[in-house]
């Protein structure tokens, strides 16, 4: 078959393009020059992945170009194809690889080259809800500009993740599509061999989260088979080099839709390798192909609404107006309300509407959203509520932040002239509360207030009211005050032995399920995700430990766990699958822990960053010494709880410490009489290093250095 020899001669091609640039890199550097990527613990990801060596130096690839060469086997059989096609994504790997050396930033707007370790472990939670059902690849130039760009958009308004290589970047920036990881459109590189970059994403996500141990191919193209719903579109006129890494991404279990009917003589590969005429057909062809199944909610407004916009960034100048709660008063609220009192799907906007105002003005704006079910519980209210962000956020030109009262929204110059007006805000809600929570909402209205006065009254009153009855529930809800705690298994799509128990005073780790929340979820799907756990048979109560909740784990993990403590970092400590917001670490010359969250690419006292922090633990796998965690469980009163709680926390990234410090400092206070315990915690501004954080410490007299040893 000529595929055959295309894959084999692509890989020729490329296998000696690669061997040119690594020999004059070592021409230019020398052998001992260090290559890698930036913000990754696992070197050259592709490479350590599918081989288990860690490439450090030029001489490392040298090395690895023999491993690669003994992939290219000319057997001529299926597999040996797509083996070569691996052999190409690696010898990418070190093309790539190469513009690195030196710290270089070899990509410029709007091309992102290497993918940090952070943003794969971001995609976690929303590839497990279904909010991202897959990732397009798409390679090359379509017929036209236009027809590239609503391929793309078609993805995005399915909430498709989608990496572009080659000519489509070009055409989707000439039509004025805005791209970036924030919408969900990312750039890799213009050369093919950028591709690599999204290969790595998916290789590394059986790492994180799958428990893959480097070297295990055989694993690991399993993994990216079965958890991994990524596709490839690749434009005509393909030539062999794109074809080989083609034939890599076939061997991860991708199937590729071209519009190239002649080239290699027009072979097929059913449900693999698909040739397709029409551009405007590749979409479902894709999905069908790939099995992805797209959750659709239908939402009568006038602009597109997908998750994949929840990330769009309204500047000052491209908005039509601004409600702004930090200036005006605007609220959001959720009320349970006798079902007979509730015209479903009536809403109601009091005020003046959007194009009363002037252009840039800032404005007062409050919704109430009534709801009523048999089902329906004041302590979903809340849960619902936290939801407007999202939702709000997924209208093109629509953004959304803060919540409760301290909202602010934004609406574009583009979302107004396409005819967006305030009760769209009221159609988004009544559409994705009625979805979401159909088991338990029957029927839901929506009040928008617009006008001062009302939006005043209103605030200070009801919604006040309604705060402070829930904070008083919050603050009531403690581990020992409630029966039940409820597992989470959603991350088991990515972490097949991964099971978080969740408690009021523990969230996931990923911080985006409460107790409340987990209630809820079972509430709605009592065969879901979350189940209940009926807290029984305490084993010791310091270490968190209870009967139920190993019997709990041991069945939701199938049988991978045997037992997990509640509050201990040292003893059977919780798994992580991977999409943890922080993690911490001990410290053993302070005898404390120091934690860093996903977003700090900096170098922690531990000596790791947080990638190297998170590449050891993950996969739902126990390590006693290393834990994942929400930000919120840094001023819960039973973080490490077992090992004298957060009295041990010595480090943290400042962005981090201002973030938790009203908490945290509220925790500390009340537990250990300790005013301002964040002056005593170092950060990067501080120390790097443990020497320098332990004479910090010592002249804070911070109360780590003087408990219990750790280990
Ligand atoms: Fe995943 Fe745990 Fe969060 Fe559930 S609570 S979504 S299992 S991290
Ligand atoms: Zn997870």
């Amino acid at each position: 078959m000529l595929l055959f020899d295309t894959v084999f001669n692509g890989n020729d091609a490329v296998y000696k393009l690669t061997e040119d640039a690594v020999n004059s890199a070592i021409a230019q550097h020398g052998e001992d020059k260090a290559v890698g990527f930036p913000d990754t613990a696992y070197g050259l990801p592709c490479y350590n992945a599918v081989t288990g060596t860690k490439i450090k130096t030029l001489k490392d690839i040298k090395d690895a170009m023999g491993v690669v060469k003994s992939l290219m086997t000319r057997e001529r059989r299926l597999n040996d194809a797509f083996m070569s096609g691996v052999a190409t994504a690696l010898c990418a790997e070190f093309i790539e690889a190469l513009k690195y050396i030196d710290g270089a930033t070899p990509y410029a707007e709007p091309c992102y080259g290497h993918l940090a370790d952070a943003i794969i472990r971001e995609l976690g939670v929303p590839l497990v809800t279904g909010d991202i059902p897959g990732v397009a690849v798409i390679l090359g130039a379509a017929p036209t500009a236009q027809e590239g760009a609503d391929l793309v958009k078609s993805y995005q308004e399915q909430g498709i993740l989608v990496t572009l290589v080659g000519g489509i970047i070009d055409q989707v920036a000439e039509v004025g599509m805005k791209t970036g990881a924030n919408v969900r459109v990312i750039p890799l590189g213009k050369d093919v061999t950028s591709v690599v970059h999204v290969v790595s994403v998916a290789l590394r996500a059986a790492l994180i989260f799958g428990n893959i141990q480097p070297g295990d191919a055989a694993n690991l193209m399993k993994y990216t088979f079965e958890r991994v719903p990524a596709f490839v579109n690749a434009f005509k006129p393909l030539d062999d080099v794109i074809v080989a890494c083609g034939a890599g991404a076939i061997a991860l279990g991708f199937p590729v839709v071209t519009n190239d009917m002649d080239y290699a003589n027009g072979v097929k590969v059913p449900k693999s390798l698909i040739r397709l005429e029409d551009v405007s057909k590749f979409n479902a062809v894709s999905l069908e192909a790939r099995d992805i199944k797209i959750k659709i909610t239908h939402i009568d407004i006038p602009v597109s609404y997908a998750s994949a916009f929840e990330g769009e960034i309204i500047r000052r100048g491209d908005m039509q107006v601004e409600f702004d709660g930090s200036r005006v008063d605007c609220f959001e609220l959720v009320q349970t309300k006798e079902v007979a009192e509730i015209e479903d799907h009536k809403i109601e906007l009091i005020g003046p509407d959007i194009d009363e105002f002037e252009v840039g003005s800032k404005h007062n704006i409050g919704f109430v959203v009534e709801v009523g079910g048999k089902k329906m519980q004041t302590d979903f209210e809340s849960v619902i509520e936290r939801k407007f962000h999202t939702y709000i956020n997924g209208g093109e030109g629509i953004m959304h932040t803060g919540q409760r009262d301290m909202i602010r929204i934004r609406i574009s110059k583009d979302a107004f002239n396409a005819g967006f007006r305030a009760k769209h805000l009221g159609e988004i809600l009544y559409a994705k509360v009625k979805n979401d929570y159909e088991a338990v909402v029957d029927r839901c209205q929506v009040k928008i207030y617009t006008n001062p006065e009302d939006c005043k009254e209103l605030r200070h009153g009801l919604v006040f009211n309604v705060f402070e009855k829930r904070d008083e529930r919050l603050l009531s809800l403690t581990d020992e005050s409630v029966d039940v705690y409820y597992s989470c298994i959603l991350c088991q799509a990515f972490s097949p032995s991964h099971v978080c128990v969740v408690t009021p005073e523990r969230l996931g780790l990923c911080g985006a399920v409460s107790w409340l929340d987990a209630k809820a979820t079972n509430e709605l799907e009592p065969e879901g995700a979350c189940q209940i756990i009926t807290k029984e048979g305490v084993i010791d109560e310091k270490l968190g430990a209870y009967e139920s909740v190993n019997t709990a784990v041991n069945k939701y993990s199938m049988g991978a766990l045997e037992k997990v403590t509640l509050y201990s970092i040292m003893e059977d400590p919780m798994t992580s699958c991977g999409c943890f917001e922080c993690i911490c670490g001990i410290e053993p010359m302070s005898n404390g822990v120091a934690i860093a969250n996903r977003e700090y690419a900096g170098a922690t006292p531990l000596g790791m960053t947080f990638s190297e922090m998170a590449s050891m633990t993950g996969g739902g796998v126990q390590t006693p010494g290393f834990m994942g965690h929400g930000k919120h469980f840094i001023s819960s009163k039973k973080f490490m709880a077992a090992e004298g709680g957060l009295e041990r926390i010595v480090w943290m990234p400042k962005e981090l410490k201002d973030f938790v410090a009203e908490r945290l400092n509220a925790t500390a206070k009340e537990m250990y009489g300790i005013d301002n315990f964040t002056d005593m915690i170092g950060d990067e501004t501080i120390a790097e290093d443990p020497e320098t954080l332990y004479t910090f410490l010592q002249e804070k007299n911070h109360p780590a250095l003087s408990m219990d040893p750790l280990m």
